[in-house]
């Protein structure tokens, strides 16, 4: 074990050849560590003390290989947009696993860090302001409670990358229960492989669903097909609760441990719009907001389709399994999507008229363009002024049934309140303030106003005065954003 507390171990790299590259991270010109994450750094099991040294900042720079590190780049395919690609690391490397002193491991990356065999015209690099984003959105979102990977630590490398101008290149540490995407499977099921196939479905069942075994089901790449589809439904769902649109749902972009990964051109909605799409390139809206549950179905049987040759030997009641599984999905999700619902709105116990009470506030929000976690707030907070939802004719007949129905519930008043307050957040990382961070950042070097608003991030649910700045909706005049892929 090093000074920084890196203890690696890399079952990957153990894995059959095709599955990825032995590619070492390409060095860069001045490493400087912009930002470290503490508490995540203490709970991996390193000192943060000592990663802020100039040997370990090397290391997030990719200029030094950490001692028991064996980087490599990952092979995958995925169906980017509806098309099927293959793809791989373009422009990052996986270090390897680090074991926390509690024994789970975890994968460290670098993204941006240069050229590798999957790279095809890309620079391999990545710019300062797309990873301090990546940072502050997937903190957000581990603190909104949402499975994500995680951010480690952003350096600056002292090179320029080009996109439309020049811009200061950047390495972000991504941290994250593995890589496996549902694009590995498509890659090892699209080499027709089956063998290789298996060694992949067997190593993922040991390394997030360990219960999965052989021994208790007769089929296990079933029960892991199902259990993926549980763990994705929730995953949509929760998304959904927060208003959180990641953007590039291609199948390279969805994990099979259920967390989320790929923050690119993802953005958390301000007035609620099922149609709302930030993305550039998403002129179709395929990944708009309202389109998410319905995409998160359709990878999942791009997902299935892969396993096909694991489910049966016999192809068509391979496809008989797999299709009653994926038949699973839409149920699970609208129960995750409904539970959470009931949580926002305070309720307990369970009626069947809950569904259509949150339908109908939602399509009251919509027709007057109300902020949808302001609503939640105000709901939460009991003050219902402002906005003009709450003056709106429909609303005050949705908030006496609202009433009527939390009055209808045995548990007190302060329990369906408390309740509230823990499922709706008062803040979320706005797109006209996280805007705001990473200009101070990038173009002044100014980190403070990142800083300060990682810290109104970092306990979404506490309601604190200090959390109200945030808590205005953008001008009419900053919309409508746009975010960007690759940059
Ligand atoms: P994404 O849209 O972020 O999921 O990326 C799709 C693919 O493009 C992945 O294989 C990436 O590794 C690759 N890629 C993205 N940006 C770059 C880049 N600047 N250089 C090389 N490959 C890239
Ligand atoms: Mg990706
Ligand atoms: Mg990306």
């Amino acid at each position: 074990m090093s000074n920084s507390g890196w203890n690696f171990d890399n079952s990957y790299a153990r894995l059959p050849q095709a599955f990825f590259t032995d590619t070492n991270p390409a060095p860069v010109a001045s490493p400087n560590l912009v930002i470290l994450n503490g508490h995540l750094a203490s709970a991996l099991g390193l000192n943060p003390k000592a990663l802020q040294g100039e040997e370990a900042v090397a290391v997030f720079a990719g200029n030094k290989i950490p001692e028991g590190a064996a980087p490599l780049a990952q092979a995958y395919a995925g169906h980017q947009f509806g098309y099927f690609t293959m793809l791989g690391d373009g422009r990052a490397v996986l270090l390897g696993e680090q074991i926390t002193p509690e024994g789970k491991r975890y994968d460290i990356q670098l993204k941006g860090s240069g050229r590798t065999p999957f790279s095809r015209g890309g620079d391999g690099r990545a710019a300062l302001g797309p990873m301090l984003r990546e940072y502050i959105i997937s903190e957000a979102m581990h603190a909104l409670g949402i499975p994500t990977t995680r951010s480690l630590a952003v350096v600056t490398t002292g090179d320029a990358i080009y996109r439309e101008t020049e811009l200061p290149g950047a390495i972000l540490t991504r941290v994250a229960s593995s890589h496996i995407r549902v694009g590995t499977f498509q890659y090892a099921a699209g080499k027709g492989n089956v063998d290789e196939l298996r060694i992949l479905a067997d190593y993922t069942i040991k390394r997030h669903y360990p219960e999965v075994t052989a021994d208790t089901d007769n089929n296990k790449y079933l029960s892991f097909l199902k259990e993926v589809i549980k763990r994705q439904a929730s995953l949509i769902a929760k998304w959904q609760l927060v208003g959180f649109i990641h953007g590039v749902m291609n199948t390279d972009n969805m994990t099979i441990s259920g967390e989320t990964i790929d923050y690119g051109p993802c953005a958390f909605m301000d007035t609620y719009d099922p149609a709302t799409v930030f993305s550039s390139i998403d002129r179709e809206g395929r990944y708009a907001y309202g389109n998410q549950p319905f995409i998160g179905g359709w990878n999942l049987a791009r997902f299935a389709e892969s396993l096909l040759p694991l489910l049966h030997e016999n192809e068509e009641e391979a496809v008989k399994l797999a299709q009653e599984a994926i038949s699973e999905y839409d149920g699970l999700y609208r129960q995750n999507w409904l539970a959470g619902m009931r949580a926002k709105l305070g309720l307990i116990n369970e009626e069947a008229e809950d569904e259509s009470l949150a339908e109908d506030l939602l399509s009251l929000m919509q027709k007057h363009r109300a902020d949808y976690t302001n609503t939640f707030r105000a709901l939460t907070l009991g003050q219902l002024e402002g906005a003009e939802l709450f003056k709106a004719p429909g609303f005050s007949e949705w908030q006496k049934r609202w009433q009527e129905r939390l009055g209808r519930q045995q548990e007190a008043t302060a329990e369906s309140q408390q309740l509230m307050r823990n499922s709706n957040p008062a803040v979320i990382p706005r797109n006209h303030r996280v805007e705001e961070a990473l200009d101070a950042a990038v173009s002044q070097s100014d980190f403070s106003v990142m800083m300060k608003l990682l810290s109104a991030l970092s306990n979404p649910y506490a309601y604190t005065p200090e959390q109200e700045e945030y808590c205005t909706i953008p001008a009419a005049a900053n919309r409508p954003y746009r975010t960007y892929c690759g940059t």
